[in-house]
This record gives C-alpha cells, sequence and structure tokens, in this order.
C-alpha cells in the first residue's frame, strides 16, 4: 500500500464502488410536456443513476420543436439520467451547468428519494431583469475561461487514465481458474507434456496432488471443447454434451449469477483423494469472460446412460443389475463420507443432495454419484462443516424427516451423513421396484408419489414424513425373493425417524457386497 498509484486506484475503485452500489430510483419523466402536444408526466426508473429536473429559457414553438413568435416562455423537462450518462459520483457532466449559463438555463440532479424531481432548479434573472445589460461570451474572464473549459477537460483526462489503469490492474489480477489470458496451445509451456486422451488426463491428474489438473491445462482443455447437445437440465444451469479430441465430455454450465455454485461444485470435485470409480469423474473447470458476461463451464465424464432416474425410466432390471447399481452407489456414497487420513488424506464429505436424478449410470451398469454443489465437507481438527449453511437445502421430497422439521443439529458434522443415508434408503427403493422376477415389478415412481403433490412443498413433506411418519409401500412380491428381501431391510434401515439408528453408508456398501458375490455365485 506504499505505492501512491496503487493508492489512487483503491481510491478510484473505492468511488466506483460507492457508485456500483447505488439504489435503484423512480422520478418524473416529462419529456417537454408543456410543450403543445407534448407527452404528458410519466414515471421513469434507473437503476443507479439521478432524477434530473432541467428548466430552460426559450421561445415559443410549436408541436415539432419550430419557433413561432419571440415570446419568450419556460421550459421545464424532467427525466431519468442513467448510469451511463454520467462520468463519476457527485460529477455527472448532464448535472452541470456553467454559471454563465445560469439565466438560460440550470439543472438539478438528485437521488436522495424517489421522484426527487419534482423540485425544479431555478433560473438566475437576467441582467436585463436586473436592470443591467444581459450577459454575453465577451463578459467571460480568462480565469472563468479556465474554470468552464479546461477543468472538466483535465477532469476526463484524469478519469480516463484511472479506468486505464485499473482496467489494466483487473485484467492482470489473477483470477480462481482464471489463468493468464487465452493461451495459444502450441506456445502454452505445459503442452510438450500435455495430455491427449481421457486416459492419459486421468493418470496426469493422478500423479500431483491428487486432486486435479493444474489450472491451465484445465483452462486448455474447456477451450477445446466442441458442445454438441444438451442433456440435461437442473437446479442451476443446462448440461451438455460436448467433444474433446473426438470423446465425449459432460459440460455442465451455470449462469454467471450462479458463480459460488459453480466455484463450490469445481472445488468440491478437487477435494484432494476424492477420484473414485463410484464419484463423477472431474476434468476441468473453466470460466470464459467475454467481456460483457462469464460462462461457467465444470467439465467431467459424459456417461450415455445418463441419470439413475433416466436409466430406470426407461427399462426394468435383473436382480443382479439391481445390486450391482445399489452397491456401486453405496459405494460412490461410503467413498464421499470417508476421512482418510494423513497428509494425502481426504476430508468426510456429506451430499446433502442424494436423489435417482443425482446418480448417473455408467456403460457397465455401475453407479456414480454426480452434482455435488450442495456437498459439505468436515474439518476433523476443528469439527467445523467447512460451509455456513441452512437445513433447508436439497431436494424437499428426499429430505430427511429432520431436515424438514429443522431439527437437525448442524454443529455436528455426522447429522449430514445421517440425512444422506435417509435420501439413499429412497433410492434404494426406486432401484427396487424395477427389478423384474418372473415378469414382475413395479412401474417407476418417485418416493412418496401416492402421497404428496408432483412439486411438493415443504408442509406436504413434513406432513406425510414426520407428522404421519409415513414411508414408502413395500410390495409383498419383495419378501419372496432374496436380494428384494435385504433391499427392503436395507432400506428400511436407512429411514429410521431416529437419526442415529440409521445404518452408515459403509454398512449399506459392505450388506450389498454380501449380496452381489451371492449373486456372481449363482452365475
Ligand atoms: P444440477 O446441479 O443443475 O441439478 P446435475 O449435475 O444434477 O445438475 O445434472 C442435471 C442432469 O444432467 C442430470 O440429472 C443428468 O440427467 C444430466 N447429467 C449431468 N451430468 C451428466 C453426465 N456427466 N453424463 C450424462 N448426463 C449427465
Ligand atoms: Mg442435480
Amino acid at each position: 500500500m506504499d505505492n501512491p498509484m496503487l493508492r489512487l486506484f483503491f481510491f478510484c475503485m473505492l468511488i466506483l464502488c460507492i457508485w456500483q452500489c447505488a439504489e435503484g430510483l423512480q422520478c418524473i419523466e416529462c419529456q417537454y410536456c408543456n410543450r403543445p402536444g407534448g407527452a404528458p408526466n410519466t414515471t421513469c426508473y434507473t437503476a443507479k443513476g439521478y432524477c434530473m429536473s432541467i428548466i430552460v429559457r426559450d421561445k415559443e414553438k410549436d408541436k415539432n420543436g419550430l419557433r413561432i413568435s419571440n415570446k419568450e416562455v419556460i421550459r421545464i423537462n424532467r427525466q431519468c439520467l442513467h448510469k451511463k450518462e454520467f462520468i463519476l459520483e457527485g460529477r455527472a457532466l448532464m448535472c452541470h451547468v456553467s454559471e454563465l449559463m445560469k439565466d438560460q438555463q440550470n439543472v438539478r440532479c438528485c437521488k436522495d428519494q424517489d421522484f426527487c424531481n419534482s423540485v425544479v432548479p431555478e433560473l438566475r434573472p437576467l441582467k436585463s431583469e436586473e436592470g443591467g445589460k444581459q450577459s454575453s461570451g465577451s463578459d467571460i474572464s480568462p480565469m472563468e475561461m479556465v474554470v468552464v473549459i479546461a477543468l472538466p477537460i483535465m477532469a476526463l483526462v484524469v478519469i480516463t487514465i484511472v479506468a486505464v489503469y485499473a482496467y489494466c490492474y483487473c485484467r492482470r489480477r489473477p483470477r480462481p481458474y482464471a489463468p493468464p489470458p487465452d493461451q495459444n496451445v502450441d506456445t502454452n509451456p505445459l503442452m510438450g507434456s500435455q495430455p491427449s486422451s481421457l486416459k492419459e488426463l486421468y493418470d496426469w491428474s493422478q500423479s500431483g496432488s491428487g486432486s486435479g489438473l493444474p489450472l491451465l491445462v484445465q483452462r486448455t482443455i474447456a477451450r477445446q471443447i466442441r458442445l454438441c447437445e444438451i442433456i440435461g437440465k437442473g437446479r442451476y444451469g443446462e448440461v451438455w454434451r460436448g467433444n474433446w479430441r473426438g470423446e465425449n465430455v459432460a459440460v455442465k454450465i451455470f449462469p454467471s449469477r450462479e458463480e459460488r455454485s459453480w466455484y463450490r461444485e469445481a472445488e468440491i470435485y478437487q477435494t484432494v483423494m476424492l477420484r473414485h470409480e463410484n464419484i463423477l469423474g472431474f476434468i476441468a473447470a473453466d470460466n470464459k469472460d467475454n467481456g460483457t458476461w462469464t460462462q461457467l463451464w465444470l467439465i467431467t465424464d459424459y456417461y450415455e446412460n445418463g441419470s439413475l432416474f433416466d436409466y430406470l425410466n426407461r427399462q426394468t432390471i435383473s436382480p443382479t443389475s439391481m445390486i450391482r447399481l445399489a452397491h456401486t452407489a453405496a459405494g460412490g456414497m461410503a467413498h464421499l463420507h470417508m476421512e482418510i487420513l494423513g497428509a494425502q488424506g481426504k476430508p468426510a464429505i456429506a451430499h446433502r443432495d442424494l436423489k435417482s436424478k443425482n446418480i448417473l449410470v455408467k456403460n457397465n451398469g455401475t453407479c456414480c454419484i454426480a452434482d455435488l454443489g450442495l456437498a459439505v465437507g468436515h474439518n476433523s481438527k476443528t469439527d467445523k462443516v467447512d460451509i455456513a449453511n441452512s437445513n433447508r437445502v436439497g431436494t424437499k421430497r428426499y429430505m430427511a424427516p429432520e431436515c424438514l422439521d429443522g431439527s437437525i443439529n448442524m454443529e455436528h458434522f455426522e447429522s449430514f451423513k445421517r440425512a444422506d443415508v435417509y435420501s439413499f434408503g429412497l433410492v434404494l427403493w426406486e432401484i427396487a421396484r424395477r427389478c423384474s422376477v418372473g415378469g414382475i415389478f413395479e412401474e417407476f415412481q418417485l418416493p412418496y408419489y401416492d402421497v404428496v403433490p408432483s412439486d411438493p412443498s415443504l408442509e406436504d413433506m413434513r406432513k406425510i414424513v414426520c407428522g404421519d411418519k409415513q414411508r414408502p409401500a413395500i410390495p409383498n412380491r419383495w419378501q419372496n425373493i432374496e436380494s428384494l428381501r435385504v433391499m427392503a431391510r436395507l432400506m428400511k434401515e436407512c429411514w429410521y425417524s431416529n437419526s442415529a439408528a440409521r445404518l452408515t453408508a459403509l454398512r449399506i456398501r459392505k450388506t450389498l457386497a454380501g449380496l452381489a458375490d451371492q449373486e456372481d455365485l449363482k452365475i
């Protein structure tokens, strides 16, 4: 902060910031409404500007603005002065009238309250009216000339220099996921050793800290992707199938107002040691800033089967396939929940939005957990959850009873894991319904489809889940088939009202692993 230029810069940024933070304002709009046939008073709105009233000594004119006599009239014009029309807080050029002109016209800019331009500035009486001669250009003293002409020009020059300096400084400032502007691929120093296929890419990302690719490489990859088609829409934006060097990738595009969500999800994916076969593989994050708007990309592996929700909707499954889906999804959840100790360790993470739409089905019929946008990590040293959060998150239909009634203890990280397990129990129920044995199966349905509306409110869910303590129905046929019987037992033990009584993710995974081994023996 010793550098005077830097101090000047911060001062200017402060002024700019105050200017940016100005609130929206309503003003009277009356464009020449006192001219014959002029428009009546209306209202205009300016987000960060001023209300303005202008008074002008004029000659009588017709509705086209043509002078019709020498008779003097006073005209009043009221309007909004928008941000782009002035230069710096309090120094709007449009609001400035030379002292010498104030007998001909005057302007008043205000922003203290809505419609403050009902007040009109005064005109200075003409010199003739004061008994003297009307002022003319020849009355201006050299000092006044300096004040009227030279000062505004100097102010403009200074402001331009500061703006250029600020702009250059902003461009150079390092930002998350914003390495230096567009790298020419061939001149990028990393390119010589850069991966050319997804497989190489994974080997690369594992070789460092185990938390993903260097940012420069992430950006280069992002800039080489061609978007092909939309494959999904979710809470924040669109998910596209893209193509990188002939291979499919998924690109989740966040609108710029969701920068925090994008940043958070990219951050969670890059947690050290998170990479796991049952967690969606992260490739890169990039923010493309074209000067006026920013597009935020999150690039991951692409799975043509789409979500578990899509998959189960499309088809029924065999018991083997059911166990495979359930076991691998449980594997993903168990890995998320597990804390790995050591220098290269991983914190425990809770997902907080587990549901069939946030689990993807890979080509080999296994699952991976996606959409980590709401996930929270646990710092076991301080025993703190890593972000401020609210218990009212996630998808209402899948919310655990303690989240619905607000009784969840958010200081206690274990609570979040238990809420995940409840949601996972509902996913197990969705999977089991599609298991076809002897040609018998249930149609695909979302949990509680029969007791709440399609977009249930918190109140709807609270009544059913907390009040009536209802849970999805277990069909009778499940009791006659070993794998479905185990699934039924597991889900019931996931959705106890008492969260402490629920199974852990590890227990679920182990039970399903046992079931998978039995299935393998049958084959
Ligand atoms: P949101 O955070 O907006 O809910 P998601 O990450 O859950 O976004 O993605 C929304 C949908 O897009 C998913 O339910 C799924 O259908 C599809 N989708 C997301 N990622 C992939 C992917 N990697 N491969 C295939 N489909 C995907
Ligand atoms: Mg989602």
